[in-house]
């Protein structure tokens, strides 16, 4: 397919699909660790590369090559390398980009075991990170240092959806010879394609939204052939890949992206519509209402709010638990991203680890509540809140 000449929704279905010698419609799923040649000397052709075509399954497979395919098509990126998780994506992607004695600039609101990866484990081999504003792009210019490799960010950012101006944090990293790497779990591709403003890197979380019914873990990596070379090699030997079953999944999930992130989008809207309305709820948080801070930045950047809605109750843990403890529907988990609306108090539990002071500091109160707005009816998810709000 060409794909320049097709829009998102036909890209999501038809893109990247290879048929076997079955001419099956849906795509195949090669559960096969390891594949055969027809010669010592194709063997050796495909070791040495000479010959494209798959060896082994840490390297590539059928089915993952397929939503790999998919994926870059979407995102407009050169290529994808599919991972086991999201976090092992995050893994890969400073693995595959950085070595010691490198700095890292990322934003101050980032997933918590990203936080937890930078601290704790690539710091261990020699690599700093400095956390500035997700929304001061000045805090990322004075952040930089002479070794500064790598900019990190999500956006909209969890749970506040504060929004980071892709592109101006594009031109900060491009003049000081970085990297700007995009998580883009909250949006996907038909919501935001980071690659569009300057992003080098983009970073999925599969298991949220392109999965969407929460079944399996994996992730991705997308961008320039040349920007991917690393990460691919870390990939390839250190083997956090996706299984073949994930990727069969994520295709699937790819299919009905489009039609469901119009379907979160419309009923987080009408969700945060309603709450601003509430009594007893104080502030809500949607890159979709007109009352967010940036809601004009998020409108350029991205197609819709997105289906990630926070407010804050008067009233603070106590008021919060108790909305949290009287929904009867609403699924009380920390993931997000899912077909069933999910409900979270990341004080006391996805933000509990960190200190109350530091909790303050990022605007994370006792009183928050994130809802990560699924597909029921609007006013069955309202009937829900209505009783503890
Ligand atoms: C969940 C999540 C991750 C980690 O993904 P896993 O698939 O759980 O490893 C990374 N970034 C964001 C924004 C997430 O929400």
């Amino acid at each position: 397919m060409n794909e320049q000449d097709y829009q998102p929704e036909t890209l999501a279905v038809r893109s990247g699909t290879v048929r076997s010698q079955f001419g099956e419609h849906s795509e195949g799923l090669f559960l096969t660790s390891s594949f055969v040649f027809e010669s010592a000397a194709q063997a050796a052709a495909r070791f040495i590369g000479e010959e494209p075509g798959n060896i082994y399954a840490r390297f590539t497979n059928p089915t993952v090559t397929m939503f790999e395919e998919r994926l870059a098509a979407l995102e407009g990126a050169e290529q994808c390398v599919a991972t086991a998780s999201g976090m092992s994506a995050i893994l890969a992607c400073v693995m595959g980009v950085l070595k010691a004695g490198d700095h890292v600039v990322a934003s101050r609101s980032l997933f918590g075991a990203t936080v937890n990866l930078f601290n704790n484990i690539i710091k261990k081999f020699g690599v700093e990170t400095t956390y500035v504003s997700a929304t001061d792009v000045s805090e990322w210019q004075a952040a930089v240092r002479p070794n500064t490799r790598l900019f990190f960010l999500e956006t909209p950012s969890n749970p506040l959806t504060e929004i980071s101006d892709i592109a101006a944090i594009a031109a900060v990293a491009k003049s000081c010879g970085a990297l700007l790497a995009v998580d883009n779990c909250f949006c996907t591709p038909i919501l935001q394609r980071p690659l569009q403003f300057g992003a080098d890197i983009v970073i999925h979380s599969a298991t949220k939204y392109i999965d969407g019914q929460g079944r399996v873990l994996g992730g991705a990596v997308l961008g320039s052939r040349k920007n991917l070379e690393g990460v691919y090699g870390f990939l390839r030997t250190a083997g956090p890949t996706m299984s073949a079953f994930n990727a069969w999944i994520f295709l699937k999930g790819l299919e009905t992206l489009k039609i469901r992130m119009d379907a979160h989008s419309l009923n987080a809207l009408a969700m945060a519509t309603w709450l601003e309305a509430q009594p007893g709820v104080s502030r809500v948080f949607y890159p979709g209402l007109p009352s967010h801070p940036q809601h004009e930045l998020a409108m350029r950047q991205q197609k819709t709010g997105g289906g990630i809605v926070s407010f804050e109750v008067e009233g603070g843990k106590e008021a919060a638990w108790r909305v949290i403890d009287n929904t009867k529907m609403l699924s009380i988990t920390a993931n997000l991203g899912d077909t069933r609306t999910t409900i979270t108090h990341p004080a006391s539990t996805t933000h509990a680890r960190i200190s109350a002071e530091a909790r303050a500091a990022a605007g994370i109160s006792d009183g928050l509540i994130r809802l990560a707005v699924g597909l029921e009816a609007v006013v069955d998810i309202q009937n829900d809140l209505a009783r503890g709000l």
